[in-house]
């Protein structure tokens, strides 16, 4: 996968097939699932004993072109999840498949995009230098690299912003820097634990909109870990519930709202009750919410700061 990009003017000309509900829905697709977890556990020990056990039981295929939300309370083992396809960690039990690959095969092969919830960026570098890590890494040559970093800059809608140094942006601009970054080599799933979890609502929402966009344009897989309903329901073609310790999910909300969606999607009424459902598929499992429709609890910051290098 990451010696032959998508060239992405040809994606964005032809975006993925769509159904009412986005890019090719429900359980896997004629050339099988994109990822395939089936009977993941993991248990966290220290000193032989088990101290916490994080996820059970865990059974979930993606097809192509999904974007799947994890949500559920602080502490339900999203994070572990997604760390688990990315194979950042490994399960206690169980297995993973990506592409018909183990989830190490898989990273090696660069077949993942990753965005954490602070976008991890080198303030020394300019953006586009930033965007270039990866390919420099990959070993591609100068005028490759330029032209691919300058396409997903575009795709950001950050052509403007090409020698600035991160600390001259925005939350939200050097959060689509890491977007832009995650899909340079043009993984085929990108895994995003919270990605907007630190910016204000009226940015976020906003961010929600530019990822739709990048998400059809491109057709790449997403699975996104987020505390918040509106941002879930919004944004997926299947929000995965998930009830506290040990991590399981208890219900697959399939979200049928049409494709585009916009400003007017919020306001609709299937919007409203499909929030109403995972806000009680997620009472079901015991969860607190708040106000906002936000799952307890915020992500754990520290440690997404430490693993956005591995993206
Ligand atoms: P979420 O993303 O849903 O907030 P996490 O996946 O971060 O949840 O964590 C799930 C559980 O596993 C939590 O109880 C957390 O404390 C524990 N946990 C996560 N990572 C580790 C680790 N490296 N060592 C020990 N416990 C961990």
């Amino acid at each position: 996968m990451s010696g032959d990009p998508i060239p992405m003017t040809d994606a964005a000309a032809t975006p993925p097939a769509t159904s009412a509900a986005g890019p090719a829905t429900g359980q896997g697709s004629a050339a099988g699932p994109v990822v395939r977890i089936q009977g993941v556990d993991k248990t966290f020990s220290r000193g032989g004993r088990v101290v916490t056990k994080a996820l059970e039981a865990i059974d979930l295929d993606v097809a192509q072109g999904e974007f799947i939300s994890l949500i559920g309370p602080s502490g339900c083992g999203k994070s572990t999840l997604l760390r688990i396809v990315g194979d950042l960690t490994s399960p206690s039990a169980g297995t993973v498949n990506v592409n018909g690959k183990t989830a190490q095969q898989a990273r090696r092969d660069r077949d993942y995009g990753m965005v954490f919830q602070a976008p991890v960026l080198f303030d020394w570098r300019t953006v586009e230098d930033n965007v270039k890590l990866p390919l420099e890494i990959l070993g591609w040559d100068g005028p490759r690299r330029t032209a691919r970093a300058r396409e997903m800059l575009e795709l950001v809608e950050l052509s403007d912003f090409l020698q600035h140094h991160p600390y001259q942006l925005s939350g939200g601009m050097q959060q689509r820097v890491a977007i832009a970054r995650a899909l340079a080599f043009a993984p085929a799933i990108l895994l995003m634990d919270e990605p907007f979890g630190a910016l204000d609502e009226m940015t976020r929402e906003r961010m929600n909109s530019e990822v739709l966009r990048i998400w059809q344009q491109t057709g790449t897989t997403i699975l996104f870990v987020t505390h918040s309903i509106p941002e879930a329901v919004f944004l997926s073609s299947r929000v995965v519930v998930m009830s506290a310790r040990p991590g399981r999910i208890t219900r697959i909300v399939d979200v049928d709202l049409s494709q585009p969606r916009t400003e007017d999607t919020r306001e609709s009424r299937r919007y409203f009750e499909l929030v109403t459902e995972v806000r009680e598929a997620l009472r079901a499992g015991g969860d607190d919410l708040d106000d906002a429709g936000t799952v307890n609890g915020t992500a754990s910051f520290g440690r997404t700061t430490v693993e956005g290098a591995a993206g």
